[in-house]
């Protein structure tokens, strides 16, 4: 193992973007040299959604709980729904410490918040290539009722804003060439693409 810390790797774009899609690409790339931050959540699964792997689905109270134990590096409710999400750091600070890196998908307001502790993470924001664009993506995965996807958009146009916080911008105009574009960002930062090439 490397003896160099880890760097840690934020990612945030409105909802709907592709980061489901691009993410895991990415972290295929530099398997074993970087390791996603599994958020925690208290919304509910969606079809598909396995705990532990997309988010660890918590209870309120579990959530409230840790949180107030400190647990979290960063947290925040979303959408005025009640629903909070959050970085643990028993997620990312043993990576960090052993030298491998972590990447945090997070919203605009926990970057912030993360970058007040680490201000030498590496932030990457993903666009769409319209907001037409993004729309139409949050309506092909019908998940989300109406009023969700309008408070998505919403919410959106605001991060949308916000882009210019980011070292790196991305556009997702296509599934490859951002996740490209995004592994040349890491690989000019030092971190080596994987040995293995098991997908
Ligand atoms: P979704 O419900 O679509 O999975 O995620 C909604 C939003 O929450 C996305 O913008 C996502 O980046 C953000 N999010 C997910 N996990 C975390 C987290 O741990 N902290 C913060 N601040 N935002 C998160």
């Amino acid at each position: 193992m490397s003896e160099q810390p880890g760097k840690l790797v934020i990612i945030s774009g409105p909802s709907g973007v592709g980061k489901s899609t691009i993410v895991p690409l990415v972290l295929s790339h530099f398997r074993g040299r970087l390791a996603p931050s599994i958020s925690a959540t208290t919304r509910p699964p969606r079809p598909g959604e396995v705990d532990g792997r997309n988010y660890h689905f918590l209870r309120s109270s579990e959530f409230r709980r840790r949180l107030d134990a400190g647990e979290f590096l960063e947290s925040v409710e979303v959408f005025g729904r009640g629903h909070w999400y959050g970085t643990l750091a028993e997620e990312v600070l043993p990576r960090l410490h052993r030298g491998v890196w972590v990447m945090l998908e997070i919203d605009v307001d926990g970057t912030r918040r993360v970058l007040e502790q680490y201000p030498q993470a590496l932030t990457i924001f993903i666009e769409p290539s319209s907001m037409h664009e993004l729309e139409r993506r949050l309506r092909a995965r019908k998940t989300d009722a109406e009023e969700a996807i309008e408070r998505r958009l919403a919410v959106a146009r605001e991060e949308m804003q916000r882009a210019g916080e980011y070292r790196f911008r991305i556009v997702n105009d296509t599934i490859e060439g951002a996740v490209a574009e995004i592994c040349s960002v890491l690989q000019e930062q030092g971190l080596k693409p994987s040995d293995r090439t098991d997908g």
